[in-house]
């Protein structure tokens, strides 16, 4: 079994800024137990989190976790634009570097949202310095995704290199069982045999709010009446199942690239 690297996407998910500010408690909260769980992995903040809640961020820098950005807002790149994305990424950028005092490497952007609308990004990132980036979901997804881009770590044409979500053929499907939604409410059998199999590359993905079964519901429009509900269900067990993945693994996604050998550069299909 190789070990899994454990990432949180720290976020600010409200709806608006009537609804109760839990993230930050939440945060704090994981961060103990990963501590007892003897885990240390990769944390990738939103800049506006960085903005509002700094204090919070070094906390998570002072446990060992490598930080890296994830956008400057959590808007999907397609709809952030180029231009825009340059310049709002490379002030969250140092903004965050300045927070925890240390050189940003990592990005992923917002719900997986590197895809061939926004191809452009990778460019971009490594003009700004970043190292690596774990944005792509390989696949096809109800949101986003980009099936046919390689399943393995491989480079932009920019240098960029990209450690993809890891996927799962479950059925018909494919799809990243080692985190957020799916690793909450797939079946335990399914997540043991997913971690078993997991790549030598491949990081889960959380959520604070993942691990925050108090939290007042909310329709979220996106995903409807019955998608609102999921995304509450299997919160209560998710401190379980990520920790039997990831306890004692003390492994960050820049641990990773720095073990990466040779891998093969992909040549995205330009835009029609
Ligand atoms: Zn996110």
């Amino acid at each position: 079994m190789s070990a899994v690297v454990f990432t949180l996407d720290l976020e600010d998910h409200r709806p608006d800024e009537s609804a109760e500010l839990r993230y930050p408690a939440v945060t704090d909260d994981l961060l103990d137990d990963l501590e007892e769980w003897g885990v240390v992995g990769t944390v990738f903040v939103v800049g506006d989190v960085v903005r509002d809640q700094p204090d919070l961020v070094a906390r998570v820098a002072a446990r060992g976790h490598e930080l890296g950005l994830h956008g400057a807002t959590h808007t999907p790149l397609p709809d952030v634009g180029a231009e825009t994305f340059r310049t709002v990424t490379a002030e969250a950028m140092d903004r965050l570097a300045q927070t925890v005092q240390t050189d940003i490497k990592g990005f992923r952007a917002p719900i997986f949202s590197l895809v061939p609308d926004s191809s452009w990004a990778p460019e971009i990132l490594s003009e700004l310095g970043f190292v690596y980036s774990s944005s792509v979901l390989p696949a096809r997804n109800p949101l986003y995704g980009w099936p046919g881009a390689p399943t393995e770590p491989f480079r932009w044409p920019s240098g960029l290199i990209e450690i993809p979500s890891p996927t799962f053929g479950v059925g018909p499907a494919t799809v990243p069982l080692l985190g957020g939604v799916y690793l909450r409410v797939a079946p335990a059998p399914l997540i043991r045999w997913a971690a078993r199999r997991a790549p030598a590359h491949a990081w889960l993905y959380s959520h604070p709010y993942d691990f925050d079964p108090d939290e007042k519901r909310w329709l979220l429009p996106e995903v409807g009446r019955f998608g609102s509900r999921v995304m509450w269900w299997g919160r209560e067990g998710m401190k379980q199942r990520v920790k039997s993945i990831v306890a004692d693994t003390e492994r960050r996604l820049i641990d990773v690239v720095d073990e990466l050998g040779d891998i093969p550069t992909f040549q995205p299909e330009p835009a029609a």
